[in-house]
């Protein structure tokens, strides 16, 4: 019998592709995912890449007795694998009674009701957005979590703390919360990637579909920041290494090794690249050429964020495969294949 995981959010960008990890690593899957920015053809994708389709529920984890009875039906699972969340930060600062509820509400009634049937492995998708504008570069786990400028990055936040506290009642839970800094590309099959729902907030997305002609020009936000090119730098890592290290973290919990309830780390690959950087990588990988221009800067940009890896590295015995270039490429190929598709 395989194990079998709860993949809430598994229909979305970092979710698929664990899922494909998942199954690719012979464990059973179930998705709940409410489709609000994803869609069902990605669990056709996913069974085109792993001749496997996950079961599949379509729920708002904000509905206490749904959830409730979609654990019960599942509880023979052996962990939960929470990424659904809405991730829009602009759309946070609009709308943060709508981020608050669905992010926090989800999360709570998840634990819940996990916890009533006995699944006692947490998995979550947190951000490099609680670090704020750090003072000290690289980011260890050790720097400051600072209040995020979104509300978006809040409930990331908060979301921490409430595992924090959690573990430390007698609900026996074990969790892992991994603060993900830039994920983008792509599975290398071209079959599964990133599908932005209207005009992409990121800048990888955003570069691609300028390139594919769906969008006239790419703004990049200011370039008089403290930096090598006067663009914010980031920490930009593979999706498909990312995913692999939820395999990792899984595989952590599953065989008992936490050295404590709750444990933090962040998924980057410890180099940093800027805006400008990116776009030349893209134009040199792709062979085309970029219509960009600079404008200001976006409100809420921090100027540099890269990671240390080492904790990552030494507990899930996790390193990033994958560069740059295979990073923009995959993601090129996603794109050529999603216009190929129409
Ligand atoms: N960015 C940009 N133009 C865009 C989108 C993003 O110049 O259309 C820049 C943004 O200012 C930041 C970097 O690209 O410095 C990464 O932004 P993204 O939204 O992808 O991720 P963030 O680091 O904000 O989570």
């Amino acid at each position: 019998m395989l194990q079998k995981i709860i993949v809430t959010g598994g229909c979305g960008y970092i979710g698929s592709h664990t899922v494909v990890e998942l199954i690719s690593n012979n464990f059973e899957v179930v998705i709940i995912d409410d489709l609000s920015n994803s869609n069902k053809k990605t669990l056709e994708r996913i069974t085109k890449i792993t001749g496997v389709c996950p079961s599949f529920e379509h729920i708002d984890l904000k509905d206490i007795e749904k959830t409730k009875s979609i654990f019960k039906k599942h509880n023979d699972a052996v962990a939960v694998i929470h990424f659904a969340a809405f991730k829009a930060v602009a759309e946070s600062v609009k709308e943060p009674l709508m981020y608050y509820r669905n992010n926090l509400l989800s999360l709570i009634n998840i634990l819940e009701f996990q916890i009533e049937e006995g699944i006692t492995n947490f998995i979550f998708s947190s951000s490099a957005t609680v670090y704020g504008a750090p003072e000290k570069l690289p980011i260890t786990e050790k720097n400051e979590v600072q209040r995020p400028f979104s509300p978006y990055g809040n409930t990331k936040k908060i979301a921490e703390e409430i595992l924090e506290d959690l573990v430390k009642t007698s609900s026996n839970l074990s969790a892992i919360s991994l603060r993900y800094f830039n994920p983008i590309g792509a599975h290398e099959s071209g079959f599964l990637g990133e599908l932005p729902n209207g005009i992409p907030n990121n800048l990888m997305p955003y570069i691609t579909q300028t390139a594919a002609g769906i969008r006239e020009e790419l703004h990049v936000f200011g370039n008089d920041y403290d930096t090598k090119d006067g663009t914010p730098v980031r920490d930009y890592i593979h999706v498909v290494d990312l995913a692999e290290a939820h395999l990792k973290a899984l595989q952590r919990l599953l065989n008992k090794e936490q050295e404590k309830p709750l444990e933090i780390y962040n998924l980057g690959t410890g180099n940093g690249y800027s805006v400008l950087e990116i776009i030349k990588s893209f134009e040199k990988t792709t062979n085309t050429s970029l219509n960009y221009k600079i404008v200001k800067r976006r409100p809420g940009d921090v100027e540099k964020l890269y990671a240390d890896t080492t904790l990552a590295e030494e507990k899930l015995n996790w390193k990033c495969k994958h560069g740059i270039d295979e990073m923009i490429a995959s993601s090129w190929k996603w794109e050529e294949n999603l216009k190929n598709e129409q």
